[in-house]
């Protein structure tokens, strides 16, 4: 399978996650090699898993219980930025009509639990990305060719003439956060003030 009829199966298999934009009639395209197509594939079937199949129960307006399934994560771009892999999401407002049943203070509560657990998903992802190489996937660590950084493992780096960066850290420690996730991280509760 190339690259685009691997990309193609990704994007057939999570419809929901790769929607058609309306404007242009097309999906997104991933703009990484396909070693991390593997990693995508399983970001994706654990995001909708989780949208699927976890409920959560709340009282709706009507005073009747109804169980709320989290909204839906939508990939707006997938990309490689200075050698790892970067997922830019965007979740989806619920229905009308669970908008019209439940109120709102519920309804953001059940929104932000599910912001928070596609958030880990995703970190979790980007942090595979830099051990793994996006040429083949096999193992790999983020590499250095005249101050381009990539993903490499050591043959596809020989062959493209990529060397090992001598400030090398843990693969943690070189994790890269975006801006947008810290920002979202210091949106978070803040901790009590002390007394
Ligand atoms: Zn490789």
């Amino acid at each position: 399978m190339n690259r685009e009829e691997a990309k193609q199966a990704i994007l057939d298999r999570y419809p929901k996650i790769f929607p058609v934009d309306p404007e242009r009639g097309t999906r997104i395209g991933f703009a990484c090699d396909k070693g991390w197509f593997p990693i995508i594939d399983h970001l994706c079937a654990t995001v909708q898993d989780y949208i699927d199949n976890t409920g959560v129960t709340v009282v709706a307006k009507d005073g009747e219980t109804l169980l709320l399934n989290p909204p839906q994560l939508v990939f707006d771009t997938i990309k490689e930025k200075l050698g790892t892999g970067r997922f830019y999401e965007r979740v989806r407002a619920f229905p009308a009509e669970t908008v019209e049943a439940v109120d709102g203070a519920t309804l953001e509560r059940v929104q932000t639990s599910a912001a928070d657990k596609f958030d880990g998903m995703i970190l979790f992802a980007e942090h595979l990305t830099s051990v793994t190489c996006e040429k083949c996937g096999k193992p790999g660590e983020l590499m250095n060719r005249k101050g381009f950084l990539a993903t490499r493992c050591p043959a596809c780096a020989k062959q493209e003439g990529f060397k090992q960066r001598p400030d090398q850290g843990s693969p943690s420690t070189r994790l890269t956060i975006t801006p947008e996730r810290v920002e979202m991280r210091g949106a978070g509760p803040q901790p009590e003030p002390a007394a």
